[in-house]
């Protein structure tokens, strides 16, 4: 077993229209884009960052929004269900916010003891809000007030047909089964960044998911630093998964692998952070390319859309 892993770094998602995606992250749910960029490995297409007023590790759901994309469909081997904190008590004011917006598949239910506001994002992703005590700071404005104000990321739920591997899995990555309600079970890594816990919920009949708009694309951990980064590669590769090399995503340095059900998994540093080319004061706001890119910047500032 190994104590690298720190909880939640991103989630990466798949969307159809920046725009739409854009104002849905900033305007509805109030989180503040950090980063404006592309895709490293398919320039042509926006890569949006959406967090707190840093970037913290723990908070960020990215985007890659592939115009008219269509979109996915739900089922096992992806994770099928992102959540997010808020303070206790504060769902009665999201439920009028997404009544004043017309947000879709709005409901709520109970989890583990704990309050949920379900909804969907523009492309019907699956989000649900989640009533915790979470310390953490969070980015304020569009009409989001401190006292209902996302946190960061709560959980993700893996959809599997057989959990047992994914379970094992978590456990090496240095999860602890917390509870079992039903065929939900909640795995939580302890000394984390507060996005701590996955929700691994078996669905043995059920037909595979197709990837998407609206489908998550990856989940990445938070690990310190390139030093600790290393040791889980190690350590992956030592039990037999397959992992990339080192990849420079210039915010921080990533490793992907595969899990046993079929949801990719990355490792993520949380050095340099979002605010290695860009003052904390205006995150976001340009567009930012990686040195490989630079040259495209004309014809990429001509063809991506422009962002508010
Ligand atoms: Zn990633």
């Amino acid at each position: 077993m190994i104590n690298q892993i720190k909880g939640l770094h991103h989630i990466t998602s798949l969307a159809s229209d920046a725009r739409e995606n854009n104002a849905f992250f900033t305007n509805v749910l109030g989180l503040r884009r950090i980063k404006k960029t592309v895709n490293f490995d398919a320039p042509d297409v926006y890569h949006l960052y959406y967090g707190d007023e840093t970037g913290s590790p723990g908070t960020v759901m990215t985007y890659f929004p592939f115009p008219n994309a269509g979109r996915g469909r739900n089922g096992v081997g992806e994770v099928g269900r992102t959540s997010f904190s808020i303070p206790t008590g504060s769902s009665q004011a999201w439920l009028d916010r997404f009544a004043a917006f017309q947000v879709n598949g709005v409901s709520t239910d109970v989890r583990f003891g704990k309050k949920r506001v379900l909804f969907e994002g523009p492309d019907g992703d699956l989000f649900a809000l989640v009533e915790s005590d979470d310390e953490r700071a969070p980015w304020t404005g569009n009409g989001v007030s401190d006292a209902m104000a996302i946190r960061g990321f709560h959980s993700a739920d893996m959809r599997l047909r057989d959990g047992s591997a994914s379970t094992e899995l978590l456990r090496f990555m240095g999860y602890e089964k917390q509870e079992t309600e039903g065929n939900i079970s909640r795995f939580v890594v302890p000394d984390g960044n507060e996005a701590n816990a996955i929700d691994i919920e078996v669905m043995p009949g059920a037909q595979y998911a197709a990837q998407g708009a609206g489908s998550v694309h990856h989940i990445a951990f938070a690990v310190e630093n390139r030093a600790r980064q290393l040791e889980v590669r190690e350590a992956l590769l030592d039990t037999g998964y397959q992992v990339t090399p080192v990849i420079d995503r210039d915010y921080f340095y990533a490793i992907y692998f595969r899990t046993p059900g079929g949801v990719l998994f990355e490792v993520a540093t949380n050095e340099p952070g979002f605010d290695r080319d860009e003052d904390t004061a205006h995150l976001g706001e340009a567009l930012k390319l990686p040195s490989q890119h630079e040259h495209l910047r004309a014809r990429l500032e001509s063809l991506l859309e422009p962002l508010a």
